[in-house]
């Protein structure tokens, strides 16, 4: 199975390693036709985040520089946060519309949106990882699914990490929206099957590498051996295609 684009990646903007000019030159060493700059929102704290919204404008600056440059295409997005449990996201409309592709997430540490969500991501999230707790999984999924339905998601990022939810129910919902859900491959936490749940309710998929470092733009390897396991066909992959085709906003 052939991927030709690497939707998920970080830079120094965060707390990536790499230039966004090291990112795209990995990409065409790599041989992808295209390459998503997607830093974490700036509602991370400790300096995981972007530090302002403003850094959006430079990213978009080198990327059009490193376009030229490499004959990559170059998508500027975010790896947004999810900061309260209604799905809100910590970038406002009118700069998510100068994206080219945005990718939602549940992350800790994230700066809490309203008490409610300080409670629940700050006091129930842990604890629910130590006792499972349904509850808590219905929470999380359902902020995910608030969030697909309230911004335009072009997926979400390594669902069931840090957080447990709701595979067949996100999927379910994000098909509904035209949000993919992610094969992340820099976290070792994807399992067969969640892919084979989210596939049974026809659901896109993305495989993305979550590079925090050039070395690892566009290692696809180990998304495409589960996504084989679990009978993906490469129709179901929305970077088996030449340019991205999923949702923009
Ligand atoms: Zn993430
Ligand atoms: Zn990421």
């Amino acid at each position: 199975m052939r991927l030709w684009g690497d939707y998920h990646t970080h830079t120094s903007y965060s707390h990536g390693r790499g230039t966004v000019g090291d990112m795209v030159l990995a990409a065409k060493d790599r041989g992808l036709k295209e390459v998503a700059i997607t830093d974490h929102g700036p509602g991370h704290l400790f300096g995981v985040g972007i530090a302002h919204l403003g850094i959006i404008d430079r990213i978009k600056e080198e990327a059009k520089l490193w376009e030229d440059r490499t004959g990559v295409r170059v998508l500027v997005g975010l790896e947004a946060n999810v900061v309260d449990l209604d799905g809100r996201l910590d970038v406002d409309d009118r700069s998510i519309s100068r994206l080219d592709i945005l990718i939602v997430g549940l992350h800790t540490w994230v700066r809490p949106g309203n008490l409610p969500s300080l409670w629940h991501f700050y006091l129930q999230v842990p604890i629910a990882r130590r006792v499972r707790s349904r509850r808590v999984r219905d929470l999380n999924t359902r902020a995910l699914v608030r969030a697909a339905s309230r911004y335009p998601v072009a997926f979400i990022s390594h669902p069931g990490l840090h957080m447990d939810i709701d595979t067949q129910l996100l999927a379910k919902e994000c098909r509904k929206y035209g949000t993919a859900l992610e094969i992340n491959t820099s976290h070792n936490h994807t399992t067969l099957e969640y892919i084979k749940v989210a596939a049974s309710t026809g659901v896109d998929f993305v495989i993305s590498s979550d590079a925090h470092d050039p070395l690892r733009v566009g290692d696809f390897a180990k998304g495409v051996g589960l996504a084989e396991r679990a009978g993906l066909r490469p129709e179901q992959i929305l970077n088996t295609r030449p340019a991205w085709e999923g949702k923009r906003p």
